[in-house]
């Protein structure tokens, strides 16, 4: 487990400059970058580390340039995940695969904790256990109230604070400062990490079936560990159970499956599909999930994430020399430039997979044409083509 660097006493006396509330992978990436930039930085998480957490586990090569840049891509690779190149794409017997620039499939329990070392090591403190709930309060202050544990007993004051709490429903901020939209017809995600599996699942390859109810996909990752990551329609889980319409959907792809495979113990997630109109408000800036996200076909979350806590960081270190409303804007305008195209193709993706017509044909056009599959990969992964 990763203690804490701070008891909660004098975490309550410390004037922050910066709370980055979250500590998922733009959480992570913020406070090593704010810490970086001499701010006085606590990164706070609800939960210990390691922690599970629900995603397909593959950074993609845009993530992996990010994680360079920053100086961290040689631990990532020392965590034993594996290199990925190619995407096996299924739905029922019609399958394509693609070579994919590579990327790193490695287990969010692994990679999280070391991206929280990596803050604390760059000079971040860190508090895990403690949600948090930031007071709503005296807008015009020259800095934020934030109440901490279950009770809120605990109180703080920093000059910024960094929301990456993911996709959380669990209020942190008030809905009426910053209001999220979820997509009522948006899935659910699922997850859960199988130790026996048939042999058919080879490292360096995303296995992704897709069915009417959903897809799921496999990647082998660290520790001989398969991680199975899926987005279900929510009235089939609630009328089933996760495990039975992944099988049903892995059946239909005839993807291998093992008796245990399956099992679980399941995690799950709130709708895929979420959207906050504004992504700041008075010195708080939202990063990553709790910014937007889009279905996680294209698995490209940590790379939205880890760009987005990279981005924030000049923003939150003017904020707290001199704050200014004119900051909310230009994060505003910051994320958009960031990630809208991204966001317009993910959202094209997740409307295609409702269909699995429309799946099958693209299938077949992909296999007929390569080059097609490859200029949709391209889309994807920016980075790597420049
Ligand atoms: C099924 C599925 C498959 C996916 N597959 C991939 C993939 O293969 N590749 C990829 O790049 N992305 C994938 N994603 C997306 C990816 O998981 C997310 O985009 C990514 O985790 C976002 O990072 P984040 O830091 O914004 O939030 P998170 O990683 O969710 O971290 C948020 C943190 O905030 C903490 N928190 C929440 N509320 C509070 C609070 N009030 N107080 C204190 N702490 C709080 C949580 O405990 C958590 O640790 C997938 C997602 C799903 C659901």
């Amino acid at each position: 487990m990763i203690d804490g660097t701070i008891d909660l006493a004098t975490a309550e006396q410390t004037l922050w400059d910066a709370v980055v509330v979250g500590a998922g992978p733009a959480g992570c990436v913020a406070a090593i970058g704010l810490a970086r930039a001499g701010l006085k930085t606590l990164l706070i998480d609800r939960t210990h580390f390691p922690r599970d957490k629900v995603c397909g586990g593959c950074l993609n090569s845009d993530a992996l340039s990010d994680l360079d840049r920053l100086g961290l891509a040689t631990a990532v690779s020392e965590l034993g995940g594996f290199t990925i190149k190619k995407f096996l794409l299924a739905q029922r017997r019609t399958r394509a695969t693609l070579d994919l620039p590579a990327g790193m499939a490695v287990s969010r329990r692994a990679l999280d904790a070391l991206l929280v070392q990596k803050a604390i090591a760059n000079g971040s403190h860190f508090l895990p256990g403690q949600p948090v709930r930031i007071d709503h309060t005296n807008l015009q202050a020259e800095t934020r109230l934030l109440h901490l544990g279950s009770d809120g007993t605990v109180a703080m004051q920093s000059r910024t604070v960094v929301l990456a709490t993911g996709l959380s429903t669990a209020v942190c901020v008030d809905e009426a400062e910053l209001p999220v939209l979820a997509a009522s017809t948006a899935r659910i995600g699922m997850g859960t990490t199988a130790c026996h599996f048939p042999s058919f699942y080879e490292p360096g390859t995303i296995y992704m079936a897709v069915g009417r109810s959903g897809y799921v996909g496999l990647t082998r990752v660290e520790g001989h560990s398969l991680n199975i990551a899926a987005a279900l329609d929510l009235p089939r889980v609630r009328a089933s159970n996760p495990a039975r319409v992944c099988r049903e959907i892995l059946e239909q792809a005839e993807f291998a499956i093992s008796p245990e495979m399956l099992e679980g113990p399941w995690r799950g997630t709130a709708s895929l599909t979420r959207n906050r109109p504004q992504v700041a408000s008075h010195r708080i800036f939202a990063v990553g999930d709790a910014a937007s996200y889009i279905e996680p076909f294209t698995g490209e979350g940590m790379a939205w994430a880890i760009r987005g806590g990279c981005a924030v960081v000049p923003l939150v270190v003017r904020g707290v020399q001199n704050w200014s409303p004119a900051l909310m804007h230009e994060w505003a305008t910051t994320l958009n430039q960031h990630l809208a195209r991204r966001h317009r193709w993910c959202r094209t993706f997740a409307r295609v997979l409702r269909h699995p017509k429309l799946v099958r044909a693209a299938l077949f056009l992909t296999a007929a044409m390569p080059p097609l599959g490859r200029a949709v990969v391209r889309s994807i992964h920016l980075e790597s083509y420049k």
